[in-house]
Order: C-alpha cells, then structure tokens, then sequence
C-alpha cells in the first residue's frame, strides 16, 4: 500500500482495506497467508485504515461499511466518490461490480442502484429525480466511451464552476436499477484492456421539490482503477506506470495539502476535483493475502509506491 494513501486518511478521505480470500491457484501452489488482523499476534510495522475488511466479509458488508453514507449524501445534494485501488486480481471489480445479478455477490454499484431506487420510491414528498449515468474507461490517457464506441478520445473540459467534466460522453436516463444493470452490461461489453484501464462509472441525480422548486444536485464517481501491479509481473510499463505513480503523486498532495507539480493525466485531473473540499470520498485498497503478492501489499517493499 503507497504512503499516499494513508496521508489521505487525515484529511477526510476515508480509506478502507479489503483482503480477499487465498484463491484457488494460490492454495494449490501452497502459497502462504500472510495478512494479520488486529489483535492477532503481529509482527511488523501496523497499518492504520479507517476499517479493515478481513477475507470473510461479505459483499453486503462492504456496501454498508463503504458507500452507504456516500450514497446517502449524494442524495443529499453531496459529491462523492468511491475507488477501487489494487494490483490486478486483488478484488477491485469484485468489490465496485461484482456479481450484477446475484443478491448476495452483487457489488458496490449494483447495490448503489437499488439504493437509489428504493429511497426515490420511498419519498412521499413532490419530488422529481432525473438521474443520469455515464460510463468511460481510460485507457493510456485516452477516454473512451463505453456507451458508445465511436467516442475514442474523449476530453476533459470544466463547467462555469471549474468542475471538470468529460466533454460529449453519452448519458444516459435511467428509472430502475434494471435499467442501469442493462447500461452496466452493455458498458462492459465495450470494456478493453480491461485490468490496465480505469473504469468510471458516473450517477448523476439531479431531483426538484415541486412545490417548493427547490433543487439539489449530486454526482458519484465510481472508479475501478488499472492494476496497480509489480512491473516485472506483468510487463506494465511507460505512460501505465507513470499514471500509477502520478495517481500516488496526486494523493500524496491532497494528504500533504502542498501542491505536487503531477503530470497532467485525465485521470488525476477528474480525481483531482473529486477528493477535496465539499466532496465524500472513499478508497478501497484491495488486497491479496498471498505472500507471493508481498511486494504490493507492503509498502516497506516498494520503491516510489509501486514495485519495480
Ligand atoms: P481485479 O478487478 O482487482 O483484477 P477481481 O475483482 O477480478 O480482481 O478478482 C479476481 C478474482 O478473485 C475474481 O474471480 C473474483 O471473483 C475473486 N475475488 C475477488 N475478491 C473476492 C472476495 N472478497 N471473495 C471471493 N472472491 C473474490
Ligand atoms: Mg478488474
């Protein structure tokens, strides 16, 4: 785990960290498990995180402890933003998407939809909701739409309130969990290179009271970051590995509140603004409990936040 993330931790940001079990590969090679949770004899230098999610916490668990809140504000006129960070295979899909159309192994997002639904339903008040989303990846610094695969290189401009936004990504109206499910499937369908890209998921609730014409609205970004991988593993390398470190550069000068001069990425641009000040946000730092993944798991093994 980079330092950065946890200089974030005291600034309000919170950050979680997500073990998940030894998979099967692992067990069959004999690997060993290596994560010591508290209270439990350790050894070695103690991480502190906001909550730690040991390897028999279920996915409903994760929701509650992760974005239940966030979603809550969102719908409270709020921005948020939910992140998966971790090397490939350490649960970040898992943990934002999971799966779609199982109760209990759906993921953060679909949970989110139902969420959203149930509270709109649940009002007896003249409110009226739009809610939008939008899906993109970004892959080498290109943001391609998910949604519509003729959008190959799309820009980030700022709205009058220098809030920036993706210039010309489709949106979509959605009025059911079911609906946003179906922009899901369809959204990953498009998806390439999928471990070395990230993928956004973007709601948007925008909701007027009738009566009063009052309006409130909040946007919610959920991030399933590229694998933060060990370079000799996979081979990652150039713009890939630059964007890792300028994703750690990013939040190491939210946490530091200094200004750390990063290169101009799409991604720490979008993040950029969605990490401070009137905003809720979450890290979740996915994890192997695999001693052959110590490199990434530990920081005191890493060099500059990543391993090389
Ligand atoms: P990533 O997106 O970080 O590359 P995935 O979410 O695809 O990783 O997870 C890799 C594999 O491990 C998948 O088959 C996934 O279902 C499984 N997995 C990940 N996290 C868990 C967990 N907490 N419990 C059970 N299986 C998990
Ligand atoms: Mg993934």
């Amino acid at each position: 785990v980079p330092a950065a993330m946890m200089d974030v931790a005291e600034c309000g940001v919170r950050v979680m960290c997500r073990f998940r079990p030894l998979n099967e590969s692992e067990i069959n090679r004999g690997d060993k498990y290596i994560p010591k949770f508290k209270e439990e004899d350790t050894v070695g230098k103690p991480y502190v995180f906001d909550r730690v999610l040991p390897p028999n916490t279920a996915q409903e668990q994760v929701y509650g402890q992760c974005a239940k809140q966030i979603v809550k504000d969102v719908l409270g006129g709020y921005n948020g933003t939910i992140f998966a960070y971790g090397q490939t295979s350490s649960g970040k899909t898992h943990t934002m998407e999971g799966k779609l159309h199982d109760p209990q192994l759906m993921g953060i997002i679909p949970r989110i939809a139902n969420d959203i639904f149930e509270h709109i339903y649940s009002m007896d008040e003249n409110l009226e909701f739009h809610i939008k989303v939008s899906y993109f990846e970004i892959y080498m610094d290109k943001i391609r739409d998910l949604l519509d695969v003729s959008k190959t290189n799309l820009s980030v401009h700022e709205d009058k309130n220098k809030v920036p936004y993706v210039k010309g990504c489709t949106e979509r109206f959605v009025s059911s969990p079911e609906e946003v499910m179906d922009v899901i499937d369809e959204g990953k369908s498009n998806r390439h290179h999928s471990s070395r890209s990230h993928s956004i998921f973007l709601i948007n609730i925008k909701q007027e009271n009738m009566e009063t014409e009052k309006k409130l609205s909040g946007k919610l970004y959920l991030v399933d970051l590229a694998g933060s991988e060990k370079v000799s593993k996979t081979g990652a390398e150039g713009a890939v590995l630059d964007e890792a470190k300028n994703i750690n550069k990013s939040l190491s000068a939210l946490g530091n509140k200094t200004h750390v001069p990063y290169r101009d990425s799409k991604m720490t641009r979008i993040l950029q603004d969605s990490l401070g000040g009137n905003c809720r946000t979450t890290i979740i730092i996915c994890c192997s409990p695999s001693v052959y993944n110590e490199c990434e798991t530990n920081q005191d093994h890493q060099d500059n936040g990543v391993c090389e």
